[in-house]
């Protein structure tokens, strides 16, 4: 079936989806995080990368990514039309995001990553958190 939208309507139809799902899913997190007496993080801070969640104290960034957008092994779907717009975005969103670890990183950053399909599993989201809280 044809897109029926042109190629840059339909880019800023799924930015806007972006936005919003990235939303639900920070949302989400943050819901975790004060259910579970995690403090300490602070939201829409002006760090490299743009991290959904900072805990400035302990220098440590969390992202949530969206399987669609940061291409999960598990659930990434590959769109038949414009695959080739498709393919050469998502890559270019993946190599953003090595990019932006590695940036973190060199800066003393630890950064996690906290893929969307995680929050399903709440549990094992939460002892990954902790996890990477209590590392020196
Ligand atoms: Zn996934």
């Amino acid at each position: 079936m044809a897109d029926v939208f042109t190629q840059a309507k339909r880019s800023e139809v799924m930015s806007r989806i972006r936005s919003r799902g990235n939303r639900d899913t920070e949302l989400a997190l943050a819901k975790l995080f004060r259910r579970h007496g995690i403090t300490g993080w602070r939201r829409n801070q002006h760090v490299f990368g743009k991290p959904d969640f900072i805990f400035p104290k302990l220098h440590m960034a969390v992202f949530v990514d969206g399987c669609f957008w940061h291409a999960c092994p598990k659930h990434a779907t590959k769109p038949r039309n414009h695959a080739a717009f498709w393919r050469k975005k998502l890559a270019a969103n993946q190599a953003r995001d090595r990019k932006v670890n590695r940036t973190l990183r060199a800066a003393d950053w630890r950064v996690v990553r906290i893929w969307e399909h995680e929050l399903q599993k709440p549990t094992r989201c939460l002892a990954r958190i902790r996890k990477a809280l209590l590392q020196r």
